[in-house]
């Protein structure tokens, strides 16, 4: 399936009750031959609004924070578990998660990720895939608000870039 095909299908889903109170399907973005892929939880206010990922405070400290290290975002595919947004922000549910997992493992098998960056809680979710290496770190949302998360996030975020170097 391609990228284009499978977001259209992320725009017209209804296998969960998320889409119900979403603006816009956020499927993710990101160039098809990203070596990394970002995975968060959920798209959030700004994500729903502009059906982009990562595009609130939180995506932009991330966005800064990784380009600090040398790493660009555009080259970089980032998406998230679930492709809506959730009531008030909370954690989508299991079932809701379950409904949505196919769209991301379609995007790994269309990606094709040497690396796969997992933010926060999403660790627990995304599964795990042969030959894909697998790397968690705070999500920035935390690190943005906590002092001793902050300074963790940048070591995690240096890290990899220093992973990244080794390719
Ligand atoms: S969150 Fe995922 S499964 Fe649920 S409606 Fe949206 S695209 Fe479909």
């Amino acid at each position: 399936m391609s990228i284009e095909a499978l977001n259209l299908e992320i725009y017209n889903c209804k296998k969960c009750r998320l889409w119900q109170g979403a603006k816009h399907g956020v499927p993710g973005e990101g160039p098809l031959n990203a070596m990394v892929m970002i995975v968060g939880q959920n798209p959030g206010a700004d994500e729903d609004e502009l059906g982009r990922p990562f595009v609130g405070r939180a995506g932009k400290y991330l966005t800064k924070t990784l380009l600090e290290f040398g790493i660009k975002r555009e080259e970089i595919f980032i998406t998230n578990i679930v492709k809506h947004i959730s009531p008030k922000n909370r954690k989508p549910f299991d079932d809701e998660v379950r409904a949505c997992l196919p769209y991301l493992i379609a995007q790994i098998r269309i990606i094709k990720p040497q690396i796969i960056v997992l933010l926060g809680a999403s660790a627990k979710e995304t599964p795990r895939i042969d030959g894909i290496e697998y790397v968690q770190i705070i999500h920035p949302s935390a690190a943005m608000r906590f002092t001793k998360m902050g300074e963790k996030f940048r070591e995690q975020v240096a890290g990899l870039a220093k992973r990244l170097q080794q390719n």
